[in-house]
């Protein structure tokens, strides 16, 4: 189950990459900016500022997905917004039996309902996708590279909670010699983890605080599950990045991200070498996508990081012995 395969991206590891975005995340962070990543299954986003009223998603093979509400526009059924839910909650990435009237196949119905909307204004995050489906689509842009120093990025979601998958892809790319990366949140158990490590991809880790009970309120997740992944990888001397989101009022104050720098700093660096870290300041760009999620934005509006505390903050991380960028 994936959300989108991006080309040419030049911020989710080195050179030009093609990113495979996997759907299903075990975190709910407050900030997220990909928030059709998050449950396992299919989601309808529906913006209303595209849509002509042309009814096409009235119609009756458009399975009840969408009506006219009580000011005679059009939206999303509730009844069809719960029955994705419930989809998007089944285990293992498989959407569940659907709700009596809807669509006999909520995995293929939904993709067939946003092929009906002339506008755009019905987008469906998440659909089933073969490992040969991906390959295909990721090697058109070999050439681009092998020129830049690129390769594939599997982000998500998190890559690590579709694990058959992640294994079938990484070994089929490192077959064909090409360079593979990672990005993951580590909120996984450790079996999940050792079970890619003979791979060696380059790992983009999230770290996003060393405090268990903030970490919890923030991001709903085990801190002790990702403080240990972290050390696993450090330890079998992988090749890492440190992404830190920087989250006004969560974990840019001086304490906090000293303990994120500190904890980074002290892991064992079995091949020497300066860890690198991404400081990545928080922007609520995402408000369009809850919207057309029908969520309320889960974190305050208009907030800002302060640019000098960040770029202080970022002198002494390098005063540690980082490798520190913002940005990324
Ligand atoms: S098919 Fe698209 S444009 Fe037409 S009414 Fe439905 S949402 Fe609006």
């Amino acid at each position: 189950m994936i959300f989108d395969i991006q080309r040419f991206s030049t911020h989710d590891g080195a050179g030009i990459r093609t990113v495979v975005f996997f759907k299903g995340c075990p975190l709910r962070c407050a900030w997220c900016e990909n928030p059709e990543s998050q449950e396992a299954g299919p989601e309808l986003l529906f913006d209303p500022k595209h849509c002509i009223d042309c009814a096409s998603c009235l119609r009756p093979e458009a399975g009840g997905f969408m009506h006219r509400n009580a000011e005679g526009r059009i939206a999303p059924a509730r009844r069809a917004q719960r029955a994705l839910g419930a989809a998007g909650s089944a285990g293992g990435g498989r959407p569940a039996e659907p709700a009596a009237g809807l669509t006999a196949e909520p995995a293929t119905g939904l993709p067939a309902l946003a092929e009906l909307c002339p506008s755009l204004a019905i987008r469906i995050a998440g659909r089933e996708a073969s490992a040969e489906e991906i390959i295909a689509e990721v090697m058109k842009d070999e050439a681009f590279f092998r020129k830049s120093g690129g390769g594939v990025t599997f982000s998500g979601g998190e890559p690590l909670a579709q694990g058959a998958l992640l294994r079938e892809l990484l070994g089929a790319f490192a077959e064909r010699g090409v360079d593979c990366a990672v990005e993951s949140c580590l909120a996984v158990g450790r079996g999940a983890l050792e079970s890619v490590l003979p791979f060696k991809p380059t790992w983009l880790v999230d770290l996003k605080h060393t405090d268990e009970h903030a970490f919890r309120e923030g991001t709903g997740g085990d801190l002790t599950l990702v403080m240990a992944n972290l050390k696993l990888l450090a330890e079998t001397g992988a090749n890492m990045v440190f992404r830190v989101p920087v989250i006004p009022g969560f974990n840019d104050d001086d304490a906090s991200m000293r303990g994120i720098m500190e904890f980074a700093a002290d892991l064992p660096r079995p091949s020497g070498g300066k860890p690198r870290m991404d400081l990545l300041p928080y922007h609520d760009l995402a408000a369009g996508k809850y919207a057309a999620l029908g969520r309320p934005y889960p974190y305050p509006r208009g907030l800002a990081v302060s640019t000098p505390r960040l770029r202080r903050q970022a002198e002494a991380g390098r005063a540690l012995g980082l490798d520190i960028t913002i940005g990324g």
